[in-house]
């Protein structure tokens, strides 16, 4: 089970290049891809998805040329969009029947069958009568995640799927995604470094359209290993530091500035040595570009 994207390449009439020569090979699990906002994921995601055409560059899910056969690709794709449009006057259960229907799941008693076991799946059994305009954030998300998963798809599309969540639905969102790797490709794209790096075995970065790096995000995080320092400063003080430092980020804690510098050795004493997180990988990444 593999998707391989080649040499794909995209520009808006507008004359934005969101695409430049993006090729990756995405295998079973879940793939993370991280960018900040604008750098070209949706352009992707909807690509994939065959909602879009590129300029350039092919496609192949397990044998399928994407781009010259889409409808083939969308018999085996589940997709959940950034934004999932207009919540009808409907409620859960029979929304998800009727996109049953629309995929093709023709069997009346088994559209039933498979609708009120999505309902489980994602918790959403017991509100499946409600309205979904009266659903929370959360709610939303996961009834998403049950029409995306209607026909068993063998690649899974998530476009920014956190965004919005509080604490409490975003854990319980991880918990229901995580499960989705096993046996399909399931790409996730995000800004949050965090769902990459609680849920992805492998990623990439994208930023102004490229993919920046690719990797796994552990073996991300270890090639900083050793290299990294941060002191607490005051805010005024910053400008002088990034003179005379390669600071890859601050953030404010307890009162003070953090910042986290890059260099082969100590700084100085005032510095303690900082463990890498994936973070400190993104951060690294965005502060060259
Ligand atoms: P991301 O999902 O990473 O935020 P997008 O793929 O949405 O990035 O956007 C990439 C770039 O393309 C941005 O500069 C955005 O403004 C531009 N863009 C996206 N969609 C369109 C469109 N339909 N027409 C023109 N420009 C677009």
């Amino acid at each position: 089970m593999k998707l391989e994207i080649q040499n794909l390449s995209k520009t808006y009439s507008n004359g934005v290049q969101a695409l430049k020569n993006v090729s990756l090979t995405i295998e079973r699990g879940m793939f993370g891809l991280l960018g900040q906002n604008g750098a070209g994921k949706s352009t992707l995601m909807r690509t994939i998805a065959t909602l879009q055409d590129p300029d350039e560059g092919s496609i192949n899910f397990n044998g399928i040329d994407v781009l010259k056969k889409p409808e083939e690709l969308r018999r085996t794709l589940g997709y959940l969009p950034q934004e999932f449009g207009v919540y009808p006057n409907v409620t859960a259960e029979e929304l998800l029947l009727h996109i049953a229907d629309m995929k093709g799941i023709a069997n009346k008693g088994e559209r039933k069958e498979t609708v009120e076991a999505l309902l489980q799946k994602v918790n959403l059994y017991d509100v499946r009568n409600k309205k979904l305009d009266g659903y929370s954030g959360g709610m939303k998300q996961r009834f998403g995640i049950a029409q995306a998963l209607l026909g068993n798809p063998q690649l899974i599309i998530v476009d920014e799927p956190t965004a919005g969540l509080d604490p409490m639905e975003r854990n319980r969102f991880y918990n229901l995604l995580s499960e989705l790797g096993e046996d399909s490709v399931v790409i996730l794209s995000t800004h949050i470094v965090e769902d990459v790096s609680t849920l992805c075995t492998d990623m990439a970065i994208i930023g102004n359209g490229e993919v920046v790096l690719t990797g796994k995000p552990d073996e991300v995080e270890e090639a900083l290993r050793n290299k990294l320092y941060e002191v607490p400063i005051r805010k005024e003080e910053l400008v002088e530091y990034q003179e005379k430092y390669e600071v890859i980020s601050q953030r404010f804690f307890a009162g003070k500035l953090m910042i986290t510098v890059l260099a082969d050795d100590m700084p100085s004493e005032e510095f303690d040595a900082k463990a890498p997180s994936l973070e400190d990988a993104y951060f690294k990444i965005l502060s060259e570009s």
